[in-house]
């Protein structure tokens, strides 16, 4: 096992998809001022490889771990405090998604400057796919995870 260090108080996010820690990261935010740890291709009996994030003093809202879902299906969310493990749970994809994701057809509703509305995608699985609920346009996840500016 790679050591990283240990955080006493934070989340740390197991099981990312391999390669996808950075996306993740940048769903949760960017590290601010806070220690984040990012281990990349870490082997794992589970899943061949893994991605691992540690984030010292950050806890991740649920609309966030929504989206870390549609990326990281098979992630598990650790909550640290004083050093030990306080919960952990599986993310799990949601039947939609509200705010942060924009649609990227320029004529839809949630684009017009003078009313916006916030935006809905319904979560359609195999393929994992994203559902305007104003347009009805379909996309892909990495899609609309690529234009993700936070
Ligand atoms: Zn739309």
């Amino acid at each position: 096992m790679i050591m990283v260090r240990h955080i006493e108080n934070g989340t740390v996010i197991d099981h990312i998809e391999a390669g996808r820690a950075l996306q993740v990261l940048r769903i949760i935010g960017g590290p601010n001022d806070s220690t984040v740890v990012v281990a990349m291709n870490v082997p794992s009996t589970k899943y061949r490889r893994k991605d691992i994030l540690k984030m010292e003093n950050v806890y991740v809202d649920e609309k966030k771990l929504d989206l870390i879902s549609i990326i990281a299906p098979k992630a598990t969310i650790n909550l640290i405090k004083d050093g030990k493990v306080v919960e952990k749970r599986r993310v799990e994809l949601p039947p939609e998604v509200t705010g942060i994701l924009k649609c990227l057809n320029p004529t839809c509703i949630t684009n017009k400057e003078r009313e916006p509305v916030t935006s809905k995608f319904k979560v359609e699985r195999n393929p994992l796919r994203l559902i305007c609920e104003y347009c009805n346009k379909e996309f892909e996840a990495s899609t609309l995870l690529k234009e993700l500016s936070l």
